[in-house]
């Protein structure tokens, strides 16, 4: 599941006996496109081939830079995918394949020098907020996930899509500082964990397309709310999602191979990405984009301070 539990008290231990490892950061580069606020939302589980199934984000391919081949880290796991899409380091690359998140991921992520975008942000004098389901942030972890990830404003609701669009959409109202907002979807994966990413025909089970339907129907609202101030050039959005699925062959989860993840399959390990701000020239990604890549973009967008050894922003000229 994408459920993470959590021992941040552990981790803090952890964190304090590991020192703080220095953390150099790269110049500032020039970026041809620049943004005051990003809004960063992963579609948990959502499959490169569910594009087309996401009409409203499908639709935003038409004005932004975008690919149904990003590629996501192995093992194809909600923590690990996450904690790369926000550091722009592939944590797997340093023993993070657990699905768990406990006071060991801490101490190798910080003793590897690898911060969150939402530090940066911090750096640079400014704010983040995050807006998660309970099954990624449990209510009894939200103060410690909030310290670790250096968050100014964590909102963990129990509700599905809908519920977490309105929780954005009262952040933005209320919080027109906020230069990060992330927000994550859960309810595809939870589709297909329960009924499967793919039915016995290979193609998508109805629960999952109407999972993502539901989740579409969310960002509908969000990009109503955001429109304008993408328009005027202040706003820029990025959709993407941690790992697909559907193709979980020797994952170890108990679970049918059509009904997990973890594998280098494509229906697993390529999530789909796009990008929307006034002056990204539309367009597909070329190249082998990588789900490392989105932290530093989104660092660039803001004109922040990367640290070095992040993975490089996409190139969006
Ligand atoms: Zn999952």
């Amino acid at each position: 599941m994408a459920s993470l539990r959590s021992t941040f008290p552990a981790l803090a231990a952890v964190l304090v006996a590991a020192g703080c490892a220095e953390l150099k950061m790269a110049p500032v580069e020039e970026y041809p496109v620049t943004a005051r606020r990003v809004i960063l939302i992963s579609i948990d589980g959502a499959r490169a081939d569910a594009l087309p199934h996401l009409p409203t984000v499908h639709a935003l391919t038409a004005r932004g830079v975008w690919t149904d081949a990003m590629q996501t880290v192995l093992p194809a796991l909600t923590l690990p995918a996450h904690l790369t899409m926000l550091s722009g380091r592939d944590v797997t690359q340093y023993g993070i394949t657990q699905n768990v998140m406990d006071g060991g991921i801490a101490a190798v992520m910080r003793i590897n020098g690898m911060s969150p975008m939402f530090a940066w942000a911090h750096s640079g004098g400014r704010r983040s907020a995050a807006i998660a389901g309970m099954s990624l942030i449990p209510a009894a972890q939200r103060a410690e996930a909030q310290a670790f990830f250096e968050v100014d404003t964590l909102v963990a609701t129990d509700g599905d899509a809908p519920a977490l669009a309105n929780a954005a959409i009262a952040l933005l109202r209320a919080d027109t500082s906020v230069a990060i907002m992330f927000i994550h979807f859960p309810d595809a994966d939870f589709a297909g964990h329960s009924y499967g990413w793919i039915g016995a025909n290979g193609a998508h089970t109805t629960a999952y397309r109407a999972a993502l339907a539901r989740v579409d129907s969310a960002i509908a609202m969000l990009w109503r709310e955001i429109e304008s101030s993408v328009d005027a050039g202040h706003t820029a959005l990025i959709v993407t999602a941690d790992h697909g699925g559907g193709h979980g062959s020797g994952c170890n989860t108990g679970e049918l191979a059509t009904h997990t993840h973890c594998t280098a399959h494509p229906g697993d390990r390529l999530v789909p990405f796009v990008l929307v701000a006034r002056d990204a020239a539309p367009g597909r990604l070329g190249g082998e984009p990588a789900i490392t890549q989105v932290a530093a973009t989104v660092g660039a967008l803001l004109g922040l301070a990367i640290p070095e050894r992040a993975a490089r922003a996409l190139d969006l000229r």
